[in-house]
């Protein structure tokens, strides 16, 4: 059965995409069956790993909208283990469609029912809102993963995000759990960053990642090639953040054991 983490803070700019793609393929790269959905109207999760939107492209809008099932938008990815079921731009237009329909908030959760049996992990980027589209994403979910970045503002807007959240748990999905809170574009450099984390490691004792997501040219560079950051720049400051934090991830499950990226996945 796979475990649903659904990437999410409804501020934009924090680094859910490009946390999304990364923690997917790294966890991929160490030959466990990785899907990534794409719920974001941008659909900058596609793009990231190489699949463009184009007018017959079946999309998560039509899964939503139309009851197409989930396994037959998906497609491969440069990487064996990885998956992705893209998104498109009328995606934008689903939270409205959606409104009226019976069982609005759990669509997803039901079209994601097929997909579980046929990978270990299933990981859903949402867009940068906490409207039907996001709760959607966070009733299919087993947890969710909130990036922050390391800056002064971080903390805004969270306590509307964990209200969401808690309020989800109690209405909609009682198994929703935190998986965690990832600092991301993190500049050693820079005292700000190391304030903004002493701080949110205090507030969220124990439910921050240990590792960070360093400011790193490499990650904003790999999506305009449609590559995730381990196959652009293995060694990157970048990539090697992102393995560590799929390996923060795998080790908590039972089967985890740790991220040993696969050379023959990677090259
Ligand atoms: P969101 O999905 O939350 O809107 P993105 O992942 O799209 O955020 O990131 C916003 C921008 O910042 C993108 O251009 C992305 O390439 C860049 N970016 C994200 N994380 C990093 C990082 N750690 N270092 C450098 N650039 C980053
Ligand atoms: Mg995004």
């Amino acid at each position: 059965m796979a475990r649903v983490i659904a990437i999410s803070n409804q501020k934009g700019g924090v680094g859910k995409t490009t946390t999304a793609i990364n923690i997917a393929s790294c966890i991929a790269a160490s030959e466990r069956r990785v899907l990534l959905i794409d719920m974001d109207p941008q659909a900058n999760a596609g793009s990231g790993l190489g699949i463009y939107q184009n007018s017959e492209l079946k999309s998560m809008y039509h899964v939503l909208v139309d009851d197409l099932p989930l396994l037959d938008v998906v497609q491969g990815t440069e990487l064996t283990f990885l998956d992705v079921a893209p998104s498109s731009q009328d995606l934008s237009g689903a939270e409205i469609e959606l409104v009226s329909t019976i069982g609005r908030e759990s669509r997803l959760k039901d079209a994601i029912e097929p997909a579980l049996a046929e990978y270990d992990f299933i990981i859903i980027d949402t867009p940068p809102t906490l409207g039907l589209v996001t709760v959607n994403a966070l009733t299919a979910a087993d947890s969710v993963l909130i990036p922050l970045q390391s800056e002064y503002y971080a903390l805004e807007g969270l306590s509307q995000l964990l209200k969401t959240t808690s309020l989800i748990k109690k209405r909609l999905n009682p198994r929703l759990e935190r998986e965690g809170i990832l600092l991301t574009m993190y500049d050693r450099r820079n005292n700000l960053s190391q304030q903004v984390e002493k701080e949110i490691r205090k507030h969220f004792e124990g439910e921050v990642f240990k590792q960070v997501i360093p400011r790193n040219v490499k990650l904003s560079e790999a999506p305009s090639y449609g590559k995730p950051a381990i196959l652009y720049d293995y060694s990157s400051l970048g990539s090697v953040a992102y393995i560590r934090v799929a390996d923060e991830i795998l080790s908590r499950y039972p089967n985890g054991k740790d991220v040993s990226i696969s050379r023959k996945q990677v090259m």
